[in-house]
C-alpha cells in the first residue's frame, strides 16, 4: 500500500539563469538557488528541477529526472559555474527550456504542471524572438515566473524602465503574481519566500491542479481544503 502524502504536491519547474558577465556575484545566485530549493520536496513524484543557464548560447545544467532527491538537486545547483556571455539571449534561453527541458526524455511527465523561473539583469538581444516564445509557452501551458535583477542598471545609473517591461512581458498574468524585481543580485534571496509561495499557492484557473504549498507540516489533515497545508493567498 502506498501511503499517500498529505500534501502532495506534483511540479515540474525549470530554472533558466542568465549567466551572461554582467551578473556578479555568481555566489548570489548560488544562494537564491539553495534557499528555494531547500524546502522543495524533489522526487519523481514530487517536484521535480531542472536548470538552464544561457548567455550567448544555453546550456541545460541537469535535467528534470537527473536528481530525485532534494539534497541531490542541492548538491548540483551549489555545482552551477557561470558561462559567462556577451549577450543575454534570453528568448533563446526560454525557448530551449520549453522545447527541449520540458521533454519527456528529459524527464517532464504528462500531465503536471509545468513551471518556468526566469532570472535575467538586462534587455535580451533577442528581443524580437520573445513575443513568439512567450505565446509558444502560453500554449504549453507553462506557468511563467520572471525575476529581473536591475543591479548592473543600478550600478551603471541606467533606466530601468525598457528592461523591466521586457522582463514583466515574461512573465504569465496577472502578473503582479508573477514578477518580480530585485535591486541588485545579493537582493534574489529576499524574494525566494514570496516566490516559493506563489509557486506552490493554488491556482484557481488550474482545473487539474492539487498543487499544495510545500511547506506542508508533517501529518496536517489534508482533505482537499488547501488551508490546512497553510496555503496563504498571494495578492
Ligand atoms: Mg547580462
Amino acid at each position: 500500500m502506498i501511503r499517500v502524502p498529505e500534501c502532495q504536491t506534483e511540479l515540474d519547474l525549470v530554472i533558466v539563469l542568465d549567466g551572461s558577465n554582467s551578473i556578479y556575484p555568481w555566489e548570489s545566485v548560488t544562494l537564491f538557488l539553495n534557499r528555494l530549493l531547500q524546502n522543495m520536496d524533489i522526487g519523481p513524484q514530487q517536484t521535480q528541477v531542472g536548470i538552464v543557464q544561457y548567455g550567448e548560447n544555453v546550456t541545460h545544467e541537469f535535467n528534470l529526472n537527473t536528481y530525485t532527491t532534494t539534497e541531490d538537486v542541492l548538491a548540483a545547483a551549489n555545482a552551477i559555474v557561470q558561462r559567462k556571455g556577451r549577450q543575454t539571449m534570453t528568448a533563446l534561453g526560454i525557448d530551449t527550456a520549453r522545447k527541449e527541458a520540458f521533454t519527456e526524455a528529459r524527464g517532464a511527465r504528462r500531465g503536471v504542471q509545468k513551471v518556468m523561473v526566469i532570472v535575467t539583469d538586462g534587455e535580451s538581444h533577442d528581443n524580437f524572438q520573445l513575443k513568439r516564445v512567450i505565446e509558444d509557452c502560453e500554449n504549453d501551458n507553462i506557468q511563467r515566473y520572471s525575476i529581473a535583477i536591475l543591479g548592473s542598471y543600478n550600478r551603471g545609473n541606467l533606466s530601468t524602465e525598457k528592461f523591466i517591461e521586457e522582463i514583466k512581458s515574461i512573465a504569465s498574468q496577472p502578473t503582479e503574481k508573477h514578477f518580480f524585481n530585485v535591486s541588485d543580485e545579493f537582493a534574489l534571496v529576499n524574494i525566494v519566500e514570496a516566490l516559493g509561495e506563489r509557486i506552490f499557492a493554488l491556482e484557481g484557473s488550474e482545473p487539474t491542479a492539487s498543487v499544495l504549498v510545500a511547506r506542508c507540516a508533517p501529518g496536517s489533515d489534508n482533505t482537499g481544503a488547501t488551508s490546512s497545508c497553510g496555503s496563504t493567498t498571494a495578492s
